[in-house]
């Protein structure tokens, strides 16, 4: 995947804009050469192709890939994405925020990410089943519940996830639960973990617009991508009193100045699909008066909230400029590119990052694993409770960051992340020490 560069006309990779926040940040943060130089490189990347016997006979080979970025703080830890844009420098990328995320959020894991490159919605179910056991028969030397976990990420969810582990468990000639989370609950996974990116989004968001005198039923919300993270988000966000004014899926959205009955919503999308469908000759259609929207158009709505819970690459240079909202909360990994970060500034726009907002997801994935080793399972009460603090905690924290040097919350989030990583690696030893003593 290619994007527009900051600093000349011709594209860059997705993994150099992605890395080049880490340089954002180094200015703020005392960090030892060595560590900078370990964090340049991903650790690990795996690719492999998975010979899947299709339903007609036929065989059909797809790509896949898991990147180990960094494992300094603990087993590698990421999702795993099925998609048509899948491509090794995506999954790095997305391997690269992981390490931050996780070290932002004090879990003691790495950083990991894997995907496979296909239309999921072309394939059957005993296709999809092949397919997730067969990427597991391919990568199983490389993972494991103390190397590298996996969990769900875009287009793949808790049933793929008992697949993985299941097919981890015959290979390992034991019940291995903790090789991947996110998994159903019947087969070790925890409670809460299907709508944790969501909740632990709402606590950001709940924990940030207080700090503005942002009231939820003065607040207006525009939120792209109506899936397991934007649909339940748009849920908490309504039953909280702020007012969505406009969701979309990949096949468009739609826009109510009064406000959109999400519960309702999302009950006719489960039934019809897609947003744009529904709202055209269904009922939900005489609720409240709407307009059908763009992605593109939804970006730009005059709200004071907008939410990218998609995919990377939403907001670039091409269209920053004409964002209206007022604060930006990141639910989708990588939304926003280097190249439109200073013009969002520059128009005093305040953008709260994936690697903090979107952090729920994986706070909850090592809840589960912790549960898994132990033994002992915590109720919906205890998870949410358990999320909220350290949700609530290191917002606060990277807010102080972004306070104390004036910087904005995506550079913040990385010092805090970084400032972690940096004592870690250091920990192994620095150049200083092997230089400078004898013992
Ligand atoms: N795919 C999610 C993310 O990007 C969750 C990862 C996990 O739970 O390990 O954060």
């Amino acid at each position: 995947m290619t994007i527009e560069s900051p600093l000349e006309k011709s594209p860059v990779s997705l993994f150099t804009d992605a890395s080049s926040r880490l340089e954002m940040a180094l200015k703020y943060v005392n960090i030892s050469e060595d560590a900078l130089k370990r964090l340049k490189y991903p650790k690990a990347s795996l690719s492999v192709s998975i010979p899947v016997r299709m339903d007609n006979g036929s065989l059909q080979v797809f790509q896949g890939y898991r990147v180990r970025y960094d494992d300094t703080r603990g087993p590698g830890k990421g999702g795993v994405r099925f998609h048509p844009n899948v491509s090794l420098d995506e999954v790095q990328s997305l391997a690269f925020w992981m390490t931050f995320k996780c070290a932002l959020l004090n879990l003691p894991f790495g950083g990991a990410k894997g995907g496979i490159t296909l239309n999921p919605k072309a394939l059957s179910r005993q296709e999809l089943e092949r397919l997730s056991r067969g990427y597991i028969d391919a990568i199983a030397d490389f993972i494991g519940p103390d190397i590298d976990i996996l969990a769900p990420d875009v287009y793949t969810n808790s049933m793929i996830m008992g697949w993985m582990m299941d097919q981890y468990s015959i290979i390992q000639r034991q019940v291995s639960p903790a090789v991947v989370t996110g998994k159903p609950l019947m087969m070790g996974g925890s409670q809460g973990r299907n709508t944790a990116t969501a909740t632990g989004a709402y606590y950001v968001i709940n924990t940030i617009l207080p700090k503005f005198d942002q009231l939820p039923e003065r607040t207006t919300v525009a939120i792209q991508g109506f899936g397991k993270v934007g649909a339940v988000l748009a849920e908490l966000l309504c039953k909280a009193g702020y007012k969505v004014v406009a969701v979309s899926d990949s096949q468009g959205g739609i826009y109510a100045e009064t406000g959109l009955d999400i519960p309702n919503i999302r009950r006719y999308k489960q039934q019809s699909q897609s947003i744009q469908e529904l709202y055209c000759n269904d009922t939900v259609c005489d609720i409240v008066e709407h307009e059908i929207i763009s992605n593109e158009d939804l970006l730009k709505l005059d709200v004071d909230v907008l939410i990218p819970a998609a995919l990377e690459n939403q907001i670039t240079a091409a269209n920053a400029e004409q964002i209206q909202a007022q604060y930006i909360f990141e639910v989708a990994n990588g939304p926003t590119t280097s190249a439109a970060d200073p013009i969002l500034e520059d128009k005093g726009i305040y953008v709260f990052p994936d690697i903090l907002v979107n952090a729920g997801g994986v706070t909850v994935s090592y809840f589960e694993w912790v549960q898994n080793r132990s033994g002992l399972y915590w109720t919906l009460e205890e998870v949410h409770q358990r999320l909220k603090e350290r949700m609530v905690e290191e917002t606060e924290q990277t807010w102080n960051v972004a306070q104390e040097f004036s910087i904005p919350m995506r550079t913040a989030a990385y010092v805090h992340g970084l400032h972690r990583l940096g004592e870690a690696l250091d920990a192994k030893g620095t150049r200083d020490y092997y230089q400078n003593g004898n013992h």
